[in-house]
């Protein structure tokens, strides 16, 4: 295995890490989850070492208990050998207290008495605003104190530009997770949040590489082209490793195993995948498969969210987002689930296009917006 420094601790972390109980795993609960493969491919993970584990959502599971099972025999096939990083859900919070619960739940229900990491998951722009309200950073340094947590932590999906804030209210964060993949080279944070992590000097673990895995799945016939006419010989999975990780600043990437395949090709991938290997003919086949992927979008939607604020509360550029992501990835399962979990349905629009006379491009929000509520219907 290959490590890597993590950001300001005395600590080298694995290249590849294991993500269990993930969106993508908990989208799939109705087909069937193979516990025990998934099982054999983390101890093969820990076997080949794998020195860090996140031990995801298994709230978000219906069968919540099947979840933590698998998250506390996980942990004992990793026998102290990998880091833990427990999330702590900040979508409905409204006081330390439920910061608190939500903690004690998970290191409870996993059998734990503290993780090595705390993660406070969901951090954008409007819950940020919460955090700060509820003096995050005191809480923050509570629970270091009290032995909860050895480090804090952040998973993150916005403008780099609110990694500023979050950095300047508490320095405490060692950990900064998001989505990093050829796809997200200027989105939410992109490459931008990779600058603030090495500014900070925090360890920067990328989820995400294959989004979830639909970038090896269902694979559009104008992004096939660019991989068959792509120089060298190499599989989209190594692709989008590559990509990821053959940049100095990201620490590790996270992979949610399904089976032992995966396990050996991922982490093969990862050992031998140092800083710059990716050379300029992938790094472009990365570029215009990206594109290719873009082309499929109903609107080319920059993020800029000029068309905000909306009177009635609806987040038209998410939601945007989120069905571009069902167009181009041609699975409307992860973003669905997003989009109800975020409350989206709960916001209807009023039809009243003030949005889309502010966006500079006049994009058709409203019947992108009503279009979304249809395919994302519970
Ligand atoms: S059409 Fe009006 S109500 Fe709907 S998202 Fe745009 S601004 Fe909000
Ligand atoms: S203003 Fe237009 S481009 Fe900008 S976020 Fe809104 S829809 Fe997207």
């Amino acid at each position: 295995m290959q490590y890597r420094k993590f950001g300001r601790l005395d600590w080298e972390v694995s290249a590849a890490s294991l993500g269990i109980l993930r969106v993508e795993t908990v989208v799939r609960e109705d087909d069937g989850i193979d516990w025990d493969e998934r099982a054999k491919a983390a101890a093969y993970a820990f076997d080949s070492g794998v020195n860090f584990v996140n031990l995801g959502y298994p709230t978000y599971f219906r069968d919540s208990e099947t979840a933590f099972s698998f998250g506390r025999k996980v942990l004992g096939l990793a026998g102290g050998r990998a880091k833990t990083a427990v999330n702590v859900l900040t979508r409905d919070i409204q006081s330390q207290a439920d910061l608190d619960r939500c903690l004690d739940m998970q290191l409870e229900n996993l059998s734990l008495d503290k993780a090595d990491f705390c993660v406070l998951d969901w951090v954008y722009r409007r819950t940020w605003e919460k955090l700060k309200r509820l003096d995050v950073a005191s809480w923050a340094e509570r629970i270091l104190k009290d032995g909860r947590a050895g480090h804090m932590g952040i998973m993150f999906h916005d403008d780099a530009y609110y990694l500023d804030d979050i950095n300047s209210t508490y320095s405490g964060w060692d950990l900064v997770q998001f989505e990093y993949s050829f796809m997200d080279h200027k989105h939410h944070p992109g490459a931008g949040g990779k600058k603030y992590t090495a500014q900070f000097n925090q360890g920067l673990v990328a989820s995400d590489c294959m989004k979830g895995g639909r970038l090896l799945e269902n694979i559009p016939e104008n992004v096939r082209n660019v991989w068959d006419e792509a120089e060298g010989d190499l599989s989209v999975a190594e692709r989008c490793i590559r990509w990821t990780l053959s940049q100095a600043e990201v620490a590790t990437v996270l992979f949610d195993l399904e089976t032992v395949g995966q396990a050996k090709e991922y982490l093969e991938t990862a050992r031998k995948c140092i800083p710059g290997s990716a050379d300029m003919f992938e790094v472009l086949a990365a570029d215009f498969a990206k594109d290719a992927y873009y082309s499929n979008r109903m609107i080319q939607c920059s993020a800029c969210r000029c068309c905000m604020p909306c009177g009635f509360d609806v987040d038209a550029p998410r939601i945007a987002e989120l069905y571009n992501d069902a167009l181009m990835f041609r699975d409307a399962r992860i973003p669905g689930f997003l989009y109800n979990l975020e409350g989206h349905a709960n916001v209807p629009c009023k039809k009243c296009a003030l949005c889309e006379k502010r966006c500079p491009r006049s994009f058709p929000l409203v019947d992108l917006m009503e279009r979304a509520g249809e395919l994302f219907a519970d």
